[in-house]
């Protein structure tokens, strides 16, 4: 998932993150870890404590779902038919799930036993099915409930076409058991295949599966997954969706009113697919496609296997933003096809995607590119550890979280951008071509399956260091992930096109005026890189004269809108309110709204900010209800 920029915001639950880890300092869970000549365990034996299933005993190897679409009821409703292998002592099938009403559960045998565990808030219910050695498929007929966490329903008014419903899922980090019955692990990877009626003949289905190009007349779509991913990864979304082709294997979904824009955006898609190859090995899911949702998409973009969810935010209508693009394409290999083993393990999904996503952004734009990019990346990590405090176990790559914790309120920049730069770290001591034999052989290891740290540490160790003739040590990479804040061993940063801005900034700080002429070639980050400047001591007159010059208010560019508002509110620069509400009504992006609520409440007061969310927040998905409403005292 991408909240690229990350800010300093996460998490906003800054109070509660204290709160979040079981213990005051990091864990190092040391299983596996010293003896270099263990393979990796087999996923389905690594404890979750985030899930409830024990696929030990029985896993779950093939989900077939057979589903309708309800958007009167806002309920999915249908059947899940569970393809499982059991020990032969086993007794019982443990799934999760949360909210889901189970009508019934059968076997080849007929109908079968099973206890739907009392709710916990964060994890939901357990599914305790009695099964006998002969059980070799399980149906289970269930339907959905509209407050279903993973799944958002939107009025044909929250579209872009404004004409009809449309509906998504997002899954990461535990919500898929909201609307599939399944083991919500990252560490136990299912194939899929599913039969999903839209019941109308203009709302066309897509899946992270193969996919329909064309609408069908009777609205029944048909989807198969076959390479085995982790639950969090199975997503779905419907709407009044058309096709086009970007490239051989890549191409764009978008409703009417915005496919053409999101072609344009996005014409370098395939580009990217055969320099992400050139580096790290072949492309493992045969087509890359992207699907723009509406506004109210929680996060930038979302991974789903083969087909990207993203948010319309980033149709600048410039291709500056597509770096989001190589990042959720990135995660083809770091997280899809090499997952974590638990959410605990979850910087390894992230720090190896945001140091792909530079990788192929610096083949394709350029190292000075790829250079601010990393600087932006080091500043939002700077902000972070602050704002955490730099011994907080936060900032530890490897969390200890709790069950009671949502792994989702665990996100941050930590696992961002400090795994990034411990590979940069990593990088800068054996030199770059090692390093990217090094991932080569990382990502091919054992595709299609889960780690932990502990087996990456064993990996890395057995590779790299053991053989490094002392260039590395295993102390070192250590600190990195066990130990809170930022080592001294992280490499240094410099962008030169920033320190081109640098001196503008200088100047500006004293003549208060920046000339159009200044900026004619500066793309997005130069922007960021100056709109970061201003902050509380600019004033009004200066944001007066700036927004005279540049119409900042009015951007079309998502990033330098919330930049440009942060600093509007922090110099109570009214003039920018009108925008910068209907920006936060509708947008759902959570890294930009959040922390435009958490500056309001500080600059403006906390009814200012429940104004504007009371009239926001029925256009926003869970996951960012979930955080607004803990901030603002929502309940
Ligand atoms: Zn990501």
């Amino acid at each position: 998932m991408k909240n690229s920029f990350k800010n300093r915001f996460q998490f906003l639950l800054l109070g509660l993150c204290g709160l979040l880890l079981s213990t005051t300092s990091c864990q190092r869970s040391s299983n596996k870890f010293t003896d270099k000549t263990n393979t990796p365990t087999q996923s389905v034996k690594m404890s979750d404590i985030h899930s409830y299933a024990k696929p030990q005993e029985a896993v779950v190897k093939h989900i077939s779902l057979d589903l309708d679409i309800v958007f009167s009821a806002k309920v999915l409703n249908g059947t899940a038919t569970l393809t499982i292998e059991a020990q032969p002592d086993a007794k019982k099938l443990w799934l999760d799930t949360k909210d889901l009403v189970i009508t019934s559960i059968s076997s080849n045998d007929g109908p079968m036993k099973y206890t739907l565990h009392p709710a916990d808030s964060v994890l939901g219910s357990a599914l305790e099915i009695d099964i006998q050695p002969t059980y070799k498929k399980i149906i289970i007929a269930y339907h959905t409930q509209p407050s279903a966490e993973a799944v958002q329903w939107l009025s044909p008014q929250q579209t872009a076409g404004k004409t009809h419903p449309f509906l998504f899922t997002q899954g990461e980090a535990i919500l898929t058991r909201s609307w599939i019955p399944c083991q919500d692990s990252p560490g136990v990877r299912v194939t899929y295949d599913a039969k999903i009626r839209t019941n109308s003949p203009d709302i066309m289905a897509l899946m992270s599966a193969s996919n329909p190009t064309e609408k069908a007349a009777d609205g029944v779509y048909f989807f198969e997954m076959k390479q085995a991913i982790p639950s969090y990864l199975i997503a779905l979304a419907a709407g009044n969706l058309e096709f086009k082709g970007v490239g051989i294997r890549t191409g764009v979904y978008a409703e009417p009113a915005t496919l053409e824009k999101a072609v344009y955006e996005f014409a370098q898609m395939e580009q990217m697919v055969s320099e992400a190859e050139k580096l790290y090995g072949t492309y493992a899911w045969e087509r890359y496609d992207l699907v723009v949702l509406p506004p109210s998409f929680p996060f930038g973009g979302m991974e789903n296997p083969r087909l990207t969810f993203a948010t319309p935010t980033i149709l600048a209508g410039d291709r500056s933003l597509t770096n989001l693009v190589a990042h959720e394409l990135a995660h083809s290999w770091s997280g899809n096809l090499v997952t974590n083993a638990t959410w605990n393990d979850f910087w390894l999904n992230e720090g190896f995607t945001v140091y792909f996503e530079r990788r192929i952004m610096e083949a394709i734009q350029g190292a000075d590119y790829a250079d601010m990019l990393e600087v932006l990346g080091h500043q939002d990590l700077n902000h972070t550890l602050d704002d955490f405090g730099r011994t907080s176990p936060m900032t530890c790559l490897k969390l200890n979280l709790a069950a009671s914790q949502n792994p989702d309120d665990a996100v941050s920049d930590v696992a961002y951008e400090k795994g990034y730069f411990l590979l940069r770290f990593i990088e800068s001591r054996i030199g770059r071509e090692a390093m990217d034999k090094f991932l080569v052989a990382y990502f091919a290891r054992k595709p299609f399956s889960s780690l932990n740290t502990e087996e990456f540490l064993t990996y890395l160790d057995a590779q790299i260091i053991s053989k490094s003739a002392g260039k590395i040590t295993l102390e070192e990479v250590q600190e990195w992930i066990y130990k809170p804040g930022l080592p001294a061993t992280c490499i240094a940063v410099k962008a030169d096109r920033f320190t081109a801005v640098d001196a503008v900034i200088a100047e500006f700080k004293t003549s208060k005026t920046l000339a159009k002429e200044t900026t004619t070639k500066w793309s997005t980050y130069e922007w960021l890189h100056f709109l970061r400047s201003l902050d509380e001591t600019t004033g009004v007159e200066t944001l007066t004269k700036l927004d005279a010059t540049f119409s900042l208010s009015n951007s079309k560019n998502s990033e330098l809108q919330f930049a440009w508002y942060e600093a509007a509110i922090k110099n109570n620069y009214t003039a920018a309110d009108v925008p910068m509400k209907q920006f936060i009504v509708q947008t759902g992006r959570r890294k930009f709204i959040a922390p435009l609520y958490k500056l309001l409440v500080e600059k403006r007061g906390l009814p200012y900010a429940q104004a504007i969310y009371k009239e926001a927040r029925g256009n926003y998905h869970f996951v960012a209800t979930n955080t607004i409403d803990a901030m603002l005292g929502v309940k």
